[in-house]
């Protein structure tokens, strides 16, 4: 899409669960088909940026250890827009980051992410992938992150952009979707 707009090419982090992969869905899903005694939780779970969250206590590690099962960052599902509108920044110049935090047990979740972004988004997109479990040490100008609070060691140099979800409606920074980003960012 020809861009007629005079923005200058930005350094744009975009965060991968819950932004461009479908991280709790998926896992909500298998929480339903594993623990179906929890099911009654799982409305509520949507309201937490930590799916396992919500769930009482005793349940959180069987919740947990259903997304780091092989197959499961693999096999998530895309965020509808998501992939297109990573491809587009960059076709508009800007320099398309995907800064993304492994689990701290990352058997799986770190080489199927690699996977996962080869698979829909290419090669090119591989050699795009920072992984860090601190994004505070990372540097760009824009970090697109469903994270309603990102905390680390470093004072952030980029502008932290929320992906609009059900769990962080209560943070004041500015937010956007897949429909709406330029509008929001005025790209
Ligand atoms: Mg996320």
């Amino acid at each position: 899409m020809k861009s007629t707009n005079t923005t200058k090419p930005m350094t744009i982090l975009v965060d991968m669960d819950g932004v461009i992969a479908d991280y709790s869905k998926a896992h909500l899903e298998k929480v339903a088909g594993r623990l179906p005694h929890l099911v009654p939780y799982i409305e509520d779970a949507r309201l937490s940026w930590r799916s396992e969250e919500r769930f009482p206590e005793e349940h959180r590690d069987a919740v947990e250890a259903l997304a780091l099962e092989p197959g499961f960052f693999e096999n998530l599902e895309p965020i509808e827009g998501g992939l297109e509108a990573v491809r587009a920044l960059m076709d508009a110049g800007h320099d398309v980051r995907i800064c993304t935090a492994p689990k701290k047990i990352h058997t799986y979740c770190v080489p199927e992410k690699y996977n996962w972004i080869k698979k829909h988004l290419g090669q090119e997109y591989v050699e795009r992938i920072i992984m860090t479990r601190d994004k505070t040490l990372t540097q760009g100008d824009l970090l697109i992150d469903d994270k309603p609070e990102i905390t680390g060691a470093g004072t952030p140099q980029w502008e932290h952009i929320v992906f609009d979800r059900p769990y962080n409606k209560h943070v004041p920074q500015r937010r956007i979707d897949w429909t709406n980003y330029r509008e929001v960012l005025g790209l």
